[in-house]
């Protein structure tokens, strides 16, 4: 059975006493699985308690969900990735389909903070995903390779980064793709991750937009899918939980 990587992204909510509450309603309810991990992505302020909380757990790991690209400075309410991995963090999301178009996060920008995760031994999970007019107009593919271009482009090839395929017409919307739909996407990654030769083998690609109980164990049904990255349906301890448990590998 193929390992399976189930990521929560707590986006705004949980704080420090909450993520203690939370985790410890999670580990309640989910032993360790040889076959899976799961990562969390706490608001900047919980990953310390997040961190120490799970610290028993080797199959659990928490991550920031941004980073800036500069390793300190003047940069009011930012974190770097060396602060992140103070907290404890072993991960970052970065390019999150909010960062990009709430916040007007560009390319650019994606790829000075990969360097930067790195630098601070921070593992990248590089999110790219289209639009709803860009997949109507047939550029999804052309879109995603761009961003993993502009993210990855000219690296050696040693590092380890995950890639989340995020359609942005499909997060926290309550619409997903078709397992078929996520599995050509991310067979698209792949082939331009092996192309490339940027990032170190193997290439694990998430899929994320609306995931719930309900959906995940047919999309992790296909093959091409390594895991799931959940916004709303990670919030609840328990209904995480089994989701992590039941969703079929
Ligand atoms: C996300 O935040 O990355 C996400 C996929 O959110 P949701 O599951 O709520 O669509």
């Amino acid at each position: 059975m193929r390992p399976l990587l189930f990521a929560a992204n707590w986006k705004m909510n949980i704080g420090p006493a909450e993520a203690r509450t939370y985790l410890a309603a999670f580990t309640k309810a989910y032993g360790r699985h040889p076959d899976r991990e799961v990562w969390f992505f706490p608001p900047a302020v919980s990953i310390e308690a997040a961190a120490q909380t799970i610290a028993q757990r080797r199959d659990l790991r928490v991550g920031a969900q941004d980073i800036h690209w500069e390793p300190k400075g003047a940069f009011t309410g930012a974190i770097s990735g060396s602060l992140a991995n103070q907290a404890g963090a072993h991960l970052t999301l970065i390019g999150h389909s909010e960062r990009r178009h709430v916040f007007g996060e560009t390319d650019a920008e994606t790829g000075k903070k990969v360097t930067a995760a790195l630098a601070a031994e921070l593992q990248p999970v590089l999110c790219v995903g289209e639009t709803l007019a860009q997949r109507e107009a047939g550029e999804t593919v052309p879109v995603v390779t761009r961003q993993l271009e502009a993210a990855l482009g000219g690296r050696d090839g040693k590092a380890r980064v995950t890639i989340a395929y995020e359609p942005v017409w499909a997060i926290g919307t309550g619409r997903n793709a078709t397992p078929k739909d996520a599995a050509e996407v991310h067979r698209a990654i792949r082939a331009w991750l092996k192309a490339r030769a940027v990032t170190a083998p193997p290439f694990v690609i998430l899929y994320g937009g609306s995931v719930n109980l309900k959906n995940a164990a047919e999309l992790l049904a296909e093959h091409e899918l390594d895991g799931v990255l959940v916004g709303g349906a990670s919030l609840d301890p328990r209904g995480w939980a089994q989701l992590v448990r039941t969703a079929a590998g």
